[in-house]
């Protein structure tokens, strides 16, 4: 029996950079099951990178389109051109982030007002300038997944910055998932455990953090993609028709713990 129900449907993946993006994880999983998927790239050099993991996809039903998400125009031409092709949009993946490097090494207190702008703007208001540009072609009832982290509720040594973001992030969640609500658009996050990727590698606290997790989670390990993934296609599935504005912990249980 096909649980997820998600072959056909029309599924938008920002955020893959590399084979390591969690966004990939989740996107190789839509393809086995059938979507079709539309990435979406900031940069032409990331568009290349998305066409390289895709090489062993010919037979699989995907596009790329450009979007930076510090653009409104460039939110509304991607979104446009997508809603135009394909008419609907059954769910985004938003998997979206960045601060500046030395707002990330530097002490908290140093935040400029620039980097905090950059951050909210990149990693928070981006959520809500995609739901935006994307529910003109949520007609048929949508699922938006984002994803954040631990850091937007506790204090994580060198995650500064960001984790101001994804509190943002969180709420936006929910501010979204009561607002679109009655369109029958649920807008959900996944709080993930630490994973090494791109984003990973600009948090100077990283490895202690995957120690850390190893030491203290209930299950005594960090978590993998795949794991990310699985929770994902639940959460852009019909399987969790009933949950929306929640933030779903993917991390071997850390959060739990004191
Ligand atoms: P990643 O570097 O592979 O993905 C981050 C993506 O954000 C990249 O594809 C990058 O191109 C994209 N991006 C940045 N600025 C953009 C812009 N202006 N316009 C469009 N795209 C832009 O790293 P990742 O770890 O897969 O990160 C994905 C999400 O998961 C992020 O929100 C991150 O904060 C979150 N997350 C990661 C971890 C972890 O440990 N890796 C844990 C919890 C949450």
């Amino acid at each position: 029996m096909d649980l997820l129900q998600l072959k056909d449907k029309n599924i938008v993946v920002m955020g893959v950079a590399n084979e390591r993006s969690i966004a990939w994880g989740v996107a190789k999983k839509l393809l086995e099951v059938g979507a079709n998927v539309i990435f979406t790239y900031r940069k032409e050099r990331s568009k290349g990178k998305i066409e390289k993991v895709l090489a062993d996809y010919t037979e699989y039903n995907t596009d790329v389109v450009q979007c930076d998400v510090n653009s409104d125009e460039s939110i509304a031409n991607a979104f446009n051109e997508i809603g135009e092709k394909y008419g609907v949009i059954h769910g985004l993946v938003h998997s979206v982030a960045f601060a500046n490097a030395e707002d990330l090494h530097n002490r908290f207190v140093e935040t400029t007002r620039d980097g905090y702008a950059f951050a909210q703007d990149t990693s928070a208001y981006s959520l809500v300038a995609v739901a935006k540009a994307a529910r003109p072609y949520m007609s048929e009832g949508a699922s938006i997944v984002t994803m954040t982290y631990l850091g937007a509720e506790r204090v994580l040594d060198g995650y500064n910055v960001m984790g101001v973001a994804k509190a943002a992030l969180e709420a936006s969640t929910r501010y979204l998932a009561y607002d679109l609500g009655a369109e029958g658009i649920r807008v959900n996050a996944i709080s993930a455990g630490a994973i090494r990727t791109l984003a990973a590698k600009g948090v100077p606290s990283f490895n202690t953090i995957l120690h850390q997790i190893e030491e203290k989670s209930p299950l005594k390990r960090n978590v993998t993609s795949d794991e990310v993934a699985n929770m994902t296609m639940v959460m852009l599935s019909n399987l969790s028709s009933g949950v929306t504005g929640e933030i779903i912990y993917v991390d071997s249980g850390y959060n739990i713990m004191g």
